[in-house]
């Protein structure tokens, strides 16, 4: 499958990993839109929360409950934002699951 995260998460792209587990990878937004942007990337290849199963769904939580873990060695101490895009009107523009996370300064009031 031509999918960029699923070859980022195979390593046969290269990627600024700064967290990996077996359910997980975190790595740096390759074109940032906050001091600190992140994508939060399920190793699991489907397309949405709304393509998911009931283990996805277990693994997702677990993913989220180990992000508020890292917070503080992620530079998010001050507090962030998750987002995840899903689809056209989303504008999703990766097709694999992920998480946007933004934090590192004083975010837009907007997210809209
Ligand atoms: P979305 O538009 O919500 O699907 O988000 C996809 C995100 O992936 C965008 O913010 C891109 O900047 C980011 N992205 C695309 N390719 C790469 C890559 N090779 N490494 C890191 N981030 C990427
Ligand atoms: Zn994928």
């Amino acid at each position: 499958m031509d999918c960029i995260f699923c070859k980022i998460i195979k390593g046969e792209v290269p990627s600024s990993l700064l967290y990996e587990d077996e359910y997980m990878i975190i790595i740096k937004d390759i074109s940032p839109q906050a001091d600190k942007h992140y994508l939060l990337i399920p190793k699991r290849h489907y397309q949405s929360i709304v393509h998911m199963s009931g283990y996805d769904a277990f693994v997702l939580a677990k993913c989220l409950r180990k992000l508020g873990e890292l917070t503080e060695e992620l530079g998010l101490g001050g507090g962030f934002r998750i987002a995840s895009n899903v689809g056209e009107n989303g504008c999703q523009s990766v097709p694999h699951l992920h998480f946007h996370i933004l934090g590192g300064e004083k975010l837009s009031e907007k997210m809209g």
